[in-house]
């Protein structure tokens, strides 16, 4: 195991890798910008470095300066969370070039899933399916209605390099095809600084299922199972839970060895995500594939019992997983709900301030993570996202009830936040009973907010 690493991110993953090093006795360099001088993750590292000002690109995105602070303070590895450097695979290859581990899959296996044309090229070859559509970017609205035609309406556009939802347009007849597509272009130039964009068949109604995967430097490459993420606004993701009530052991099974094939057709290691669409006919194709621990890991490693980022530290550091995947078996309910600084009854609005006063729920099944604590102040610098409240329950009914009582117990006061929305989706007769598309949220959401 590594003796120090450095944790190339904040808010609440920071403190999350911190937390992983802590219990495998590896110490622990924090990176900050001027605005999270006092941020709790710098003051449960071991150390902490400054890098820079508050905008992202002059701090957490400077990789040469992040590089530097691992040489300087002698962190052996460098685990990149999720978000800001952590799919880019220039980072990666530099990490390994100055002689340092990063904690994540090779870089050439990010490049290989990078664009999303290239991944589904990938997930072709390896006999995943994927959503009916184009593996080469677009020439002109001539060609894109030509084969959205081809397809059949609706059709979505976009962007190869997209992420977050950006650079993504639904088209619904021809005479939409040529405006959609200039949005679309427009949107992921600006985004990602590359306006390819590809078509996709539009899957109506689909759920968002993802798979878990986790693989060693010594060819072993499992799947942890599923995890249902079809509550969104807006392409994001709200709410996720494991297993999802549509999925069989039988499913799970094929999409887990679908997701295995096309991990290992990128020579994969380390932990990673393939995301899928299930259809209401038990169909499921790939979308893309995240080579990074996900926001929502906490729901599998909750039912799966088994700590995806001390894998990720072990793996990187050349351990074997010592798991047979018939006993990745998941056990109880969990789900997470993410706490964000955003005001659902103002469109979601940014909220930003002081938090006054935070009281965090407890109790049993409660797990919080989270980045903020009385005092944070909360600015418009980076993502939204405070904190993910997670229950585990012994069933999906039970997991539902406890977050809705461990959701009344949470109090946050300076900023407004999505608590409240949580509570109302808790106790929507669709949600309850599992009935639920990644349409649902935005089709339901005048009512919930
Ligand atoms: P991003 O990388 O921007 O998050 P994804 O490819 O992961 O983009 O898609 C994000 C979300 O958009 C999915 O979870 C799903 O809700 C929706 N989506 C993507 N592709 C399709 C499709 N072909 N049909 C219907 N919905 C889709």
């Amino acid at each position: 195991m590594f003796n120090k690493v450095l944790v190339a991110n904040r808010g609440e993953i920071a403190l999350r890798v911190i937390r992983a090093c802590q219990e495998l006795g590896v110490r622990t360099v924090a990176v900050y910008s001027d605005a999270d001088a006092r941020a709790p993750h710098v003051r449960e590292a071991d150390e902490a470095v400054h890098v820079g000002p508050p905008p992202s690109a002059q701090s957490y995105l400077l990789g040469d300066r992040l590089i530097e602070a691992a040489r300087r303070t002698g962190a052996e590895a460098i685990h990149p969370g999720y978000g800001f450097l952590s799919e880019r695979e220039w980072f990666a290859r530099a990490v390994r070039d100055a002689g340092l581990v990063f904690v994540g899959p090779p870089a050439e296996a990010i490049e290989a899933m990078g664009s999303k044309t290239a991944a589904r090229q990938l997930a072709i070859r390896a006999g995943t399916p994927v959503v009916p559509g184009t593996t080469e970017p677009l020439r002109d609205a001539d060609e894109a209605a030509q084969i959205a035609a081809s397809f059949g309406y609706p059709v979505l556009l976009k962007a190869a390099a997209g992420g977050g939802g950006k650079g993504m347009r639904v088209v619904r007849s021809p005479d939409e095809v040529a405006g959609a597509l200039a949005a679309a272009q427009r949107e992921a130039k600006n985004s990602f600084g590359d306006d390819a964009v590809y078509v996709e068949k539009y899957i109506e109604g689909p759920r968002h299922v993802e798979i878990q995967v986790l693989g060693d430097q010594h060819g072993n490459m499992l799947h942890l199972g599923e995890r249902e993420c079809s509550v969104q606004r807006r392409h994001q993701k709200m709410i996720e839970e494991a297993p999802s009530v549509a999925v069989t052991p039988e499913l799970r099974a094929r999409m887990g060895a679908a997701a295995v094939a096309a991990a290992r057709a990128a020579s994969y290691v380390n932990a990673g995500t393939c995301e899928f669409l299930l259809d209401r006919d038990g169909n499921f194709y790939f979308l893309e594939m995240n080579t990074r621990i996900q926001v929502e890991h906490p729901v599998t490693e909750l039912v799966m019992g088994v700590d995806l980022v001390q894998w990720q530290l072990r793996v990187a550091a050349g351990e074997r997983l010592p798991f047979a995947q018939e006993d990745l078996v998941p056990r109880g309910w969990a789900i997470e709900c993410r706490i964000t600084s955003e005001d659902p009854a103002n469109g979601f609005l940014p909220s930003t301030g002081r938090i006054q006063y935070l009281h965090l729920p407890s109790g049993p099944g409660v797990r919080w993570d989270g980045g903020i604590e009385t005092g944070s102040e909360v600015g418009l610098f980076y993502d939204p996202m405070l904190a993910k409240l997670i229950v585990h329950a012994r069933t999906r009914e039970l997991a539902i009830a406890r977050m809705h009582r461990a959701l009344l117990e949470l109090t946050v006061e300076g900023v407004e936040t999505s608590r409240d929305f949580h509570l109302r989706v808790m106790e929507h007769d669709d949600f309850r009973r599992g009935d639920i598309s990644i349409q649902w949220l935005e089709q339901n959401l005048a009512e919930i907010v």
